[in-house]
């Protein structure tokens, strides 16, 4: 699945028809929800109940009735996936928390499927043509990028998003960009880290951009002058929407970045091994928590894994015990705290930077163990559209929004 995505240009009547549209799509994902609570410990709900219960919903509340159909049945999905990702959880034992599905209270889009969004001839307006009334909305993006050369057919789903600095749509095209891989010989290893974005077990590294470290200051500034504005003040709204907007602005940035590393690394490799850590996991430390945010690596993973499947070269995971530990050279067992940043090894006197003996060490581990496994999963990961973010060929759109 490929993403397209365009800002939108509309009136601010359209706008205030897409937020209503985006509070219906929460009301059905909770009512499927509060639906499938009441009735556990009884026969239990299916996905197909849902689907029905959306139909019980439109009749019982006209206003729900103005979403599209198939807009409706998205958003039961919804539910079902929080209610099918808890399930799963449960099965696997899954230690931690399993995530039992809550209420949405801020959702912030609407997903149409195959009906009910005509789209211009020469793709350059959309109009929504449900009981919601949004209408007919300008397409506002990179030129270069053409949705309307796309057959009708393998536009898969149309997703309306509202963001910090306006409304966007995102299309879910079906089709493969197939990328003839130029064999180059090379397998890697990589360890991310906190020093270094990722060093590689050649010993080279490429640097951590810290976006967030550096707009922290303006973000921080803005976070204050907000606390100072009066509650429910014009002013607070407008000093609430500066910080979002900067916010966004980082996000971006880091979502830039880890795309276009991903893409440099998989095309000049045939092989890539990265260690399966936890990222949760470590997020928990608390002295780490920003930095590891910062550097985005769940992103820059799920990048490499998605470039690994159109370059059609393998991804590998694998298990991360002792990857820091042992000697790349020997196998001896190193112990060493996170402070220490070198690798001195006393049985074979080998001495190296920390992450590049890791990552010799990742990349033998995927070459020998069987643990490691291909990885497969398409980029249906990085499409699924749930965080705000960079697509596939976004760029900068005007300023229109303020
Ligand atoms: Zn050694």
């Amino acid at each position: 699945m490929l993403i397209f995505e365009y800002k939108l240009d509309g009136s601010k009547a359209q706008y205030a028809a897409i937020d209503e549209a985006i509070r219906i799509v929460q009301f059905i994902r909770n009512k499927c929800l509060r639906l499938w609570m009441d009735e556990r410990g009884g026969q239990g709900i299916s996905k197909n109940d849902l689907q029905c219960y959306c139909a019980v919903l439109a009749k019982d509340y006209p206003f729900a009735a103005c979403l599209n159909s198939q807009a409706r049945q998205a958003s039961a999905d919804r539910a079902w996936f929080a209610i099918s990702r808890f399930y799963d959880k449960c099965k696997n034992h899954k230690p931690g928390k399993k995530g039992y599905p809550r209420f949405q209270h801020e959702n912030r889009s609407v997903e149409y499927k195959t009906t009910g969004w005509p789209l211009s001839p020469d793709g350059k307006h959309i109009t929504l043509t449900d009981g919601c009334r949004i209408g007919r909305l300008r397409l506002v993006g990179n030129p270069k990028q053409k949705i309307a050369a796309f057959p009708l057919e393998q536009i898969k789903r149309v997703r309306i998003v509202h963001r910090a600095d306006g409304y966007y749509v995102q299309f879910g095209v079906k089709a493969e960009r197939a990328i003839v891989h130029q064999p180059t010989g090379k397998q890697v290893g990589i360890d991310v880290g906190l020093k270094a974005y990722y060093t590689d077990s050649e010993g080279n590294t490429v640097e951590n951009p810290r976006h967030y470290r550096k707009a922290e200051q303006k973000l921080k500034r803005l976070q204050r002058q907000l606390s100072r504005k009066h509650k429910q003040s014009q002013n607070r709204k407008k000093a609430r929407k500066h910080l979002a907007r900067a916010h966004l602005h980082v996000q971006r940035q880091r979502e830039d970045f880890a795309r276009k590393t991903a893409s440099t690394l998989v095309s000049s490799h045939d092989l890539i091994a990265y260690e399966d850590v936890q990222i949760r996991n470590m997020v928990r430390n608390h002295h780490l928590a920003k930095s590891i945010h910062d550097a985005a690596w769940g992103t820059f993973i799920s990048w490499v894994k998605a470039y690994g499947v159109t370059h059609d070269i393998p991804i590998i995971a694998v298990a991360p015990q002792f990857t820091s530990q042992e000697c790349s050279a020997c196998g001896a067992l190193v112990k060493k705290s996170l402070s220490v940043r070198t690798h001195i090894c006393p049985s074979c006197g080998v001495v190296l930077d920390r992450d590049h003996n890791a990552a010799l060490n990742i990349l033998a581990k995927a070459l020998a163990c069987t643990l490691g496994h291909r990885e497969t999963s398409s980029s249906e990961d990085n499409a699924s559209g749930q965080t705000a973010s960079t697509r596939l060929s976004q760029r900068k759109t005007s300023k229109r929004s303020g």
